[in-house]
């Protein structure tokens, strides 16, 4: 409480001691900013895209032993400031760009505290990083789904194999997956353009990679670029087309990065935007918005058709297989949520390993090889992965609370646009 009078004294009077000078918004925002790049310095994937002055980086090597208790302590400072301010009834205080700061500082802290060696539960986690609360499904509902799966695909022998059967025959062959690429996102590019102005210069360099977590990557470069690169480690299949193009690019990634860096960044000067920390509340919102934005751009029938009239001639497959394949598709995506269910069981010690391993295969469906590359996901990211599901589930919701309609695609893409614009997190969307 000391700290408290402290600090709002100081507010009105310049006098104070340097430890307790004057905070405003802006400057609690710079000091954030080179939080986030410190903490990056211990670990690579904390920063994912920064835009921000070049001044602000780190300007010391990293120290050889992490420093836990110095990084907790800033961050708690910050928030600390920020509550001072939003508790001095100063009329030009915005709470709410406070809050959502805070809550990316909660968010900062936890990181350093597992960084620093602190676990917390899948839904603790869920709950610290990603300002989230994913919910419970029991197997059975799995179950029920898989005997759908069963009816669906011929043969006999482990779903699993069978399902990894079926898909073969929509494998995008390695020479052909640019033309494929380019198509989607050329698609994807200007279907976003009839709705969104676009800057002239916005762009992005796409890249083939290996030896990944994940299965595509955007990095937003700032001035509009991004880097996209997908991994092919494994068979990439045809629906995947789609869904790079448009979750990592167009309306997806690409765009929300760009639209914080032209809204936040450069027309308010909200400089928390100019970085983007990877485990923080921004991801609900950006892998959620992202996995929404295939439905923006190929609603309903329309991705089928696109896929079918498209994308199939491309690579030589019959457009008699659509039908089924986007069944398929569709049942295979109800599973989703089973993943939150392994990596809950998996990261509280629950299961180990081999059974997380096994239910990954038996509820996603992947082939042996590619449930240890998921598994090396859940363990790198951990509960990042309600991001993709419950993300996706909550921006829906909201869209739809918000009066988007598919009927009305301007004013759709106007509700889409406002929540790409604006600092939301999954307690903020509209429920
Ligand atoms: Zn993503």
């Amino acid at each position: 409480m000391k700290k408290i009078v402290t600090a709002l004294v100081c507010l009105f009077l310049s006098s104070c001691s340097p430890d307790s000078k004057t905070h405003n918004i802006d400057t609690i925002a710079e000091e954030y900013v080179r939080l986030v790049l410190q903490v990056g310095q211990y670990d690579s994937a904390v920063v994912d895209a920064y835009f921000g002055p070049e001044e602000w980086k780190p300007s010391e090597q990293k120290a050889t032993v992490f420093p836990l208790e110095t990084l907790v302590h800033s961050a708690n400072d910050l928030y600390d400031k920020g509550t001072v301010l939003l508790e001095s009834k100063n009329p030009n205080v915005n709470a709410s760009r406070i809050e959502m700061l805070q809550k990316q500082l909660i968010a900062l802290r936890t990181k350093v505290e597992m960084i620093g060696g602190k676990t917390y539960s899948f839904d603790e986690e869920a709950a610290l990083l990603y300002d989230a609360e994913p919910p419970f499904y029991p197997l059975s509902y799995f179950d029920k789904l898989l005997d759908e799966m069963d009816q669906l695909l011929d043969g006999d022998g482990v779903l699993s194999s069978r399902y990894t059967t079926f898909m073969e025959q929509f494998i995008i062959p390695k020479d052909l997956l640019d033309s494929v690429f380019n198509v989607a996102t050329a698609e994807s590019r200007a279907i976003t353009k009839q709705y969104l102005d676009l800057p002239t210069q916005e762009n992005f360099v796409l890249e083939y990679v290996n030896d990944k977590v994940w299965s595509g990557y955007n990095y937003y470069q700032g001035d509009s670029q991004s880097l996209i690169q997908i991994n092919t480690d494994f068979p990439i299949h045809i629906d995947r087309a789609i869904d790079l193009a448009s979750h990592e690019g167009y309306p997806g990634h690409h765009i929300y990065m760009m639209l914080l860096d032209q809204n936040l960044v450069n027309t308010k000067g909200w400089m928390e935007y100019s970085v983007y920390p990877l485990f923080s509340p921004l991801s609900f919102i950006s892998e959620g918005s992202a996995n929404y934005g295939i439905d923006m751009v190929f609603p309903g029938e329309k991705r089928l058709a696109f896929e079918r009239d498209v994308l199939f001639p491309i690579v030589g497959i019959s457009k008699k297989k659509a039908q089924k394949f986007h069944k398929v598709q569709e049942l295979k995506s109800k599973l989703k949520y089973a993943e939150n269910e392994i990596a809950r069981r998996y990261l509280n010690g629950v299961i180990g390993k081999e059974d997380a391993i096994g239910m990954i295969e038996k509820y996603l469906l992947f082939s042996p090889k590619k449930a240890i590359q998921r598994l090396n996901f859940i363990e790198t990211n951990r509960s990042y992965v309600i991001n993709y599901n419950l993300g996706r589930d909550q921006v829906a919701n909201h869209m739809k609370l918000s009066g988007a309609d598919s009927e009305l695609p301007e004013k759709r893409w106007e509700i889409f646009k406002e929540l790409l614009s604006n600092p939301y997190s999954s307690s903020t969307l509209k429920k």
